[in-house]
């Protein structure tokens, strides 16, 4: 723990809803649930005015369908939100170089290095202030809530404290007050079972933690856990902020307006994709150790699969090879919706051959019919489109033959919404254009 409050956790408020809200102003103060729509969806965000109806992140969206059923169910829309997280992310690296990114919408930053005056608490409260203001322009208005503390545990509780767009600072010294009444779970690693654990003990607040000696902690959750959480129950907490080391790792990905559920084609997919990661490698004369893959499912959970070779690699064949090989570990049976291979731990050289095979054996890549991006019968809530006539909108609904479209855009007022048969050849799916710096990883 340190003597200043100079730890900093910047949390985007209900990122994905937020963006959508941003991006369509019709739906700006309205509930709004970012997620899979399908049957078996699950709820990736939802907006504060949803939440008001008790729709939470992770619920399914059946629950949260009847929970609050005048809502707009979005599928989501990653470009726009990896866009807005590398304009934060660029800005946070930007004050310090200590920036730990969570997740996309998530970043512990140290001040100890953002050349402050000083780190008393008025100058960290200022500096956290202007930061929101920048994060909101930068993101053309989408609101942050900062905590600040003397160590990451503290600053990200902090940062939870007075969602959405609040400010906390928590003053050195003032740690064990602020989290005494607070319950067991929040403590980093304290999930369902640990805390049911601790409920049997007659353990609930963090207070009651506190009074636990550490023999009777290791006794009731384990060593390491028990080590851990006596440590944690008292504000002790020395982790230091990790920057993102430097990408080192090339990468190609693609990702689908509607679900893939055919393994061939995926299996297709990837072939290609290794065939332009192994391009790329070779181009810049690079080779790697570790294949991996990346693959979101329909319900936006994200799964990552590697593999690492006793020696780098360059060639298309292994590390096609490689990629379709993890694949088959996964479920993808309820369909998926974006596909990625990469190559990491590279050398800038290729080592020798011992066994004197070539390196590339020519794999032609397969024949791909390219997934439906465009495919007009399969029009998902919330995708951006643009009409021929009416300009850029995004899907309000579709079935039966009819897709319906709201014509607004971030920078336009709340437009009017039209009717078209889903195969009206004026209406296609809008993407941003691809930058080369998008695809490399
Ligand atoms: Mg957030």
């Amino acid at each position: 723990m340190r003597a200043h409050a100079s730890l900093l956790h910047l949390d985007l408020d209900a990122f994905f809803a937020a963006v959508e809200q941003r991006d369509k102003p019709s739906l700006r103060g309205k509930p709004v649930v970012v997620g899979g729509v399908g049957s078996r969806g699950v709820v990736a965000t939802a907006s504060y005015e949803a939440r008001k109806y008790g729709v939470r992140s992770a619920m399914s969206t059946r629950e949260a369908r009847s929970r609050c059923p005048h809502a707009a169910f979005l599928t989501g829309r990653f470009h726009a939100y990896r866009e807005a997280s590398t304009a934060v992310m660029t800005l946070l690296r930007s004050v310090s170089p200590l920036v730990e990114p969570l997740s996309l919408d998530e970043a512990f930053i140290d001040l100890e290095q953002a050349g402050l005056p000083d780190l008393e608490v008025p100058t960290v409260t200022a500096f956290a202030e202007e930061l929101r203001g920048r994060v909101s322009e930068v993101t053309r208005g989408l609101t942050a809530s900062v905590g600040l503390g003397t160590s990451k545990f503290i600053a990200k509780v902090a940062s939870d404290l007075d969602k959405p767009d609040g400010l906390v600072v928590v003053p050195p010294g003032t740690e064990a007050e602020l989290l005494r009444p607070m319950h067991v779970t929040v403590i980093p690693g304290v999930g369902p079972a640990t805390a049911e654990r601790l409920r049997r003990a007659g353990i609930h607040t963090v207070l009651d933690l506190e009074a636990v000696g550490l023999d009777e902690l290791v006794r009731l959750v384990g060593k390491a856990h028990g080590t851990g959480l006596f440590h944690l129950a008292r504000a002790e907490d020395d982790r230091a902020v990790v920057p993102e080391r430097e990408a080192k790792s090339v990468s190609v990905e693609g990702t689908y307006d509607t679900d893939l559920t055919d393994r061939r084609l995926m299996e297709g997919l990837l072939t290609r994709q290794a065939g332009e990661v192994a391009e790329r490698l070779r181009k810049h004369g690079l080779s790697g150790r570790t294949v991996s893959i990346k693959v979101r499912l329909h319900d936006f959970t994200t799964l990552s699969r590697s593999s690492t070779l006793h020696s780098p690699t360059d060639s298309t064949a292994t590390i096609a090879r490689l990629a379709r090989g993890l694949l088959t570990d996964l479920d993808t049976s309820g369909g998926v919706r974006l596909l990625g291979v990469g190559v990491s731990g590279l050398a800038d050289w290729i080592q020798e051959d011992l066994f004197g095979e070539t390196t590339d054996e020519a794999e032609e890549p397969p024949e791909v019919v390219e997934p439906p991006s465009i495919r007009r019968s399969t029009w998902a809530p919330g995708m951006d489109v643009e009409h021929a006539e009416m300009g850029r909108g995004w899907v309000w609904g579709a079935g039966r033959g009819v897709v319906t479209v709201r014509f607004e855009t971030a920078e336009s007022p709340a437009g009017p919404v039209r009717s078209y048969p889903e195969d009206d050849p004026q209406l296609s799916a809008w993407r941003p254009p691809v930058t080369e710096d998008e695809q490399a990883g």
